[in-house]
């Protein structure tokens, strides 16, 4: 007898170059493993940057729903094409780093990974938007941005978070911090460091933007106004414990609208969910409920973990 139901489609991307081979794997694996539970895979390999958003954006109306198999610059191209379109996203992490998985609660085992995918639960996110590109994560200004200009991709295979610090200090020394004008929701601060996060976690397990919710409407935004080295460490030293929002150089607020102005003299970049993105100016905004993705349905997702009262922000505003 025919199975009445119809098979599910899954469109399946990676890089095959990925991570020294091991998307190749991994993107095999979880291959075998959805056509085994009856799935009908169209698998999409990429090689080439921003390859993995215009296959996405393809596959939307020929799938049910799109599995990334990468890091979080495959995962943000893959989100880029999916956005606002209702088809789910699978993530199954193959990365130097996977953010949003760990925001998420996600598995980095690949047979879990794909468990979650087969149950079919789906958590709904907002998506951040800055000149058009969508993100997951953040947008940085400033320090980290130049460091991510400056790194060394050798080096941060080799050293990973190691050589971010090596990196950032050294980008740190040789180039000032400049300040510029942030306008939240219409109201003006200066900040020679912001950060516009979308969810809570930053570069691995940090939460910077630490009070972040990804479904909540409304983006956080962290501001570092600097004076000087020793604040400047007093401040990164702070970020494992959560104690760098209780710096008296940090503004915190929230809002929809962000416009990150040109410093008056010299050149600020930022970043997106990792990757250089451009220089300022640039006008960040939030797309509510644009995302679906598959998450375990009882994880601890990131925003959902109680903030130690030491460690929140002091807000002078509540938005939403
Ligand atoms: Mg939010």
């Amino acid at each position: 007898m025919m199975d009445a139901a119809p098979a599910t489609t899954v469109g399946l991307i990676y890089n095959p170059a990925a991570g020294g081979g091991k998307a190749a794997d991994v993107g095999k694996e979880v291959r075998r493993r959805l056509e085994w539970h009856g799935a009908r895979v169209l698998v999409r390999t990429t090689s080439a940057p921003t390859e993995a958003f215009f296959i996405a954006a393809e596959l939307v109306g020929q799938v049910d729903s799109v599995v990334a198999v990468g890091g979080d610059g495959t995962v943000n191209e893959v989100v880029n094409g999916l956005a606002n379109r209702d088809v789910p996203l699978g993530i199954v992490p193959a990365g130097t780093v996977n953010v949003l998985a760990l925001e998420l609660g996600l598995p980095f085992d690949v047979g879990k990974a794909c468990e979650v995918i087969l149950r079919g639960h789906t958590t709904t996110l907002d998506l951040g938007r800055v000149d058009g590109r969508r993100f997951t994560l953040m947008v940085g200004a400033g320090i980290d941005a130049l460091t991510v200009r400056e790194l060394d991709p050798r080096a941060k295979r080799r050293f990973r978070e190691l050589a971010f610090v090596w990196t950032g200090l050294r980008s740190y020394l040789r180039t000032p911090p400049v300040d510029f004008g942030v306008v939240v929701d219409g109201r003006r601060h200066r900040a020679s460091y912001v950060v516009v996060g979308n969810c809570r976690y930053y570069g691995g397990r940090f939460g910077l933007t630490s009070r972040a919710d990804p479904t909540d409407g409304v983006l956080d935004v962290l501001m570092y106004e600097d004076t000087g080295f020793g604040h400047a460490m007093a401040f990164v030293l702070g970020i494992p414990f959560g104690l760098h929002v209780r710096h008296p150089g940090v503004t915190y607020v929230r809002g929809r609208h962000v416009v990150l102005e040109a410093p008056d003299d010299g050149v600020v970049w930022f970043q997106t969910d990792g990757e250089l993105a451009g220089r300022l100016p640039a006008v960040v905004e939030i797309e509510r409920h644009a995302l679906r993705v598959f998450a375990p349905d009882r994880a601890r997702h990131a925003w959902e973990i109680p903030t130690p009262v030491w460690a929140r922000p002091r807000m002078d505003e509540e938005v939403g």
